[in-house]
């Protein structure tokens, strides 16, 4: 471990041997020292879920994409907190990622990867989720490709506090990307998002999902830039307060 290099923190919410982790790594190591540390299961939609009632573990595993990694019980976002509080003597840079399927529009917020980087920027380090927007036949390599080129800057420049980069990736051919868009969080829509079906006893459950009516943001939205063959690129502040609302409310007789 060379300390004189950025040390940069790899985590995930499709587990510690999510092929996209390793990619990832593989694609930072270029530029820093790199330490992953994810689930040991996939966490996908676990939001930002924290850990506080069980102990957590921290187990160094081998990775079949290569070299080693440490595994824990806890969420995407715990594996920061331990990783920064408990294993690495400093972090310059969290990176979430490389997810299998979108993170656009209010989907962030069931987001396992988001959130982990949402924590890095609550603990006072630059973050970047990162995203390939499909679910199959994923090449990750373009989308580390791109994230190295961002987070070299971001080391360079840094990111004001409280802000992390959300970076979605089409699902194409390096040579078919048609470039790069700074984007705005998008709006989606499910249609049919409970379906009722009866189990093999007669009794009811639920299964929780639906279609998504694509992206009903428009102009500069993060699902726009997707849809266009864009990497998206937005930043998001963890301050979620509407402040034109909180003005109006001044004037409700609380
Ligand atoms: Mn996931």
């Amino acid at each position: 471990m060379d300390e004189n290099r950025p040390q940069i923190l790899v985590t995930n919410d499709d587990g510690i041997f999510a092929e996209g982790l390793s990619v990832l790594r593989d694609a930072l190591a270029e530029i820093g020292e790199v330490t992953m540390v994810a689930p040991e299961r996939p966490r996908s939609a676990s939001g930002h879920a924290i850990t506080l009632h069980k102990p957590l573990r921290l187990e160094k595993v081998s990775i079949p994409w290569g070299g080693e990694g440490y595994a824990t019980n806890g969420t995407p976002s715990d594996c920061v907190v331990l990783a920064n509080f408990a294993l690495m003597s400093h972090c310059d840079l969290v990176v979430a990622g490389i997810n299998l399927g979108p993170n656009l529009g209010e989907d962030l917020t069931y987001s396992g990867t988001v959130s982990a980087a949402m924590e890095g920027a609550i603990c006072g380090i630059p973050a970047i989720a990162v995203s390939v927007a499909d679910f199959e036949y994923l090449d990750y390599r373009p989308a580390a490709r791109f994230t190295a080129r961002l987070a070299r800057q971001v080391l360079q420049r840094g990111l004001p506090p409280d802000v992390l980069l959300n970076v979605n990736v089409p699902n194409l051919p390096e040579e078919e990307l048609t470039g790069v868009a700074i984007t705005r969080q998008g709006k989606r829509r499910y249609e049919g998002r409970v379906e009722r079906r009866l189990d093999p006893r007669g009794r009811a459950y639920f299964w929780l999902g639906g279609e998504i009516i694509e992206d009903i943001a428009g102009a500069g939205s993060d699902g726009e830039a997707v849809r266009a063959g864009k990497i998206s690129v937005t930043p998001l502040h963890l301050d979620l307060t509407s402040y034109p609302v909180s003005e109006a409310l001044h004037g409700w007789d609380l």
